[in-house]
């Protein structure tokens, strides 16, 4: 039970084909974020999954069931939002145990519910306010209330933290991953925010123009991203993209500057256009004596906190190298720099696609 299948999904309108089949296996228990930016699909996804909208093309399958055609309220689903309408005439209680009553279920099975999901959710002193005596987070909390008390066999998360201030929204977000833990139930969950969709997910969907482009665990995700698109889309602050082509088993960037190392070159790409990719966290001040250093200029230094964001010049391209806060380093200052070459990816210069060599 709880297992999702969507077969060469699609939805177009008219001509506009916003969804280009989309084929996705969810495991019974998995918490599956589809990740990209706005517009790309997400949404329209997860309506067609919760029966909201009909596919132009393809099969939904719940439990094996095929779920085209079938009412909402019969696909054993339900949906958070990212604006939670609560009845502002009813208690959180009634809220919470609204769908309950709808169906029919009698006062004593409805009470135990909504208890035993407020105890889940630690709102059990809130449940005779009104929604406008609540914060955000709160309201939020209710309108997952209101998803879990019915125990459906799969939960659908609409950009559920859009509306919150980033500490509850990181509250908010370890509360959603201790549900799952203790449920075990299937979830999909729809972001734009990348932070959330590594935090949260057993696998990232990375939907892209109607399309997944890649779909993987997070560490995968993030550490062998099968594209251009992906490894800019994730990483905050994003990877260091460097056009150029292989000259000498080197990168000489498009835009100028020092030649950068390779810890090898793939077969067929000697001379051959390629972007080089290495993530901020990969990029060390060094001796300029290091036979593998790059020189740069330092054009801007910010602390975050727990790092030192330098933007490194070299030729017309900036650097982006997160250093221990400590780092001693002046705009305008001449440095060197070594980048990790095991940790240096390739994206073939035509595709976009990652080269996978070893
Ligand atoms: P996301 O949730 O990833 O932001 P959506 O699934 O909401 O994206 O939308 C995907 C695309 O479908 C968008 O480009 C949007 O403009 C388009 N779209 C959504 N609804 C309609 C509609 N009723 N008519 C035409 N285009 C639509
Ligand atoms: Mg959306």
């Amino acid at each position: 039970m709880g297992a999702v299948s969507l077969v060469n999904l699609g939805k177009s309108y008219g001509a506009l084909q916003t969804l280009k089949g989309i084929d996705l296996e969810l495991e019974a228990g998995e918490l599956l974020v589809l990740l990209g930016p706005s517009g790309c699909g997400k949404s329209t996804i997860l309506n067609l999954v919760a029966g909201l909208q009909e596919p132009t093309q393809g099969e939904i399958r719940i439990g094996g069931r095929v779920m085209n055609g079938v009412h909402p309220k019969d696909r054993d689903i339900a949906m958070v939002f990212q604006s939670y309408a609560l009845y502002p005439n009813l208690s959180v209680a009634r809220n919470i145990g609204f769908g309950l009553e709808m169906r029919g279920v009698g006062r004593t099975e409805r009470e135990a519910a909504v208890a035993r999901v407020a105890d889940l959710l630690q709102i059990t002193p809130l449940l005779d306010r009104r929604p406008a005596q609540l914060s955000g987070g709160q309201r939020q909390r209710v309108a997952i209330g209101r998803a879990l008390v019915r125990n459906p066999a799969v939960f659908l998360f609409d950009e559920p933290l859009s509306n919150l201030d980033a500490k509850l929204r990181m509250e908010t977000r370890a509360e959603i991953k201790r549900l799952h833990q203790a449920l075990g139930k299937t979830m999909i969950y729809v972001t734009h925010d990348q932070i959330e969709a590594m935090t949260l997910a057993t696998r990232i969907a990375v939907v892209n123009a109607g399309r997944i482009e890649q779909l993987a665990p997070p560490e995968e995700i993030y550490r062998r991203p099968a594209s251009l698109f992906v490894a800019g889309f994730v990483g905050s602050p994003g990877m260091n993209l460097v056009p150029g082509r292989i000259v000498d088993g080197r990168l000489r960037p498009d835009g100028g500057g020092g030649d950068l190392p390779l810890a090898e070159v793939p077969e067929g790409y000697e001379g051959g256009a390629v972007t080089y990719g290495v993530r901020p966290e990969n990029i060390a001040l060094a001796a300029s004596t290091d036979p593998a250093a790059v020189t740069v200029t330092v054009e801007m230094v910010e602390l975050t906190g727990p790092e030192k964001l330098a933007h490194l010049r070299m030729g017309s391209q900036t650097l982006l190298a997160s250093l221990p806060p400590a780092s001693l380093l002046e705009v305008g200052d001449t440095r060197h720099v070594v980048v990790d070459l095991a940790e240096v990816l390739l994206f073939d210069g035509a595709t976009g696609l990652r080269i996978d060599h070893g």
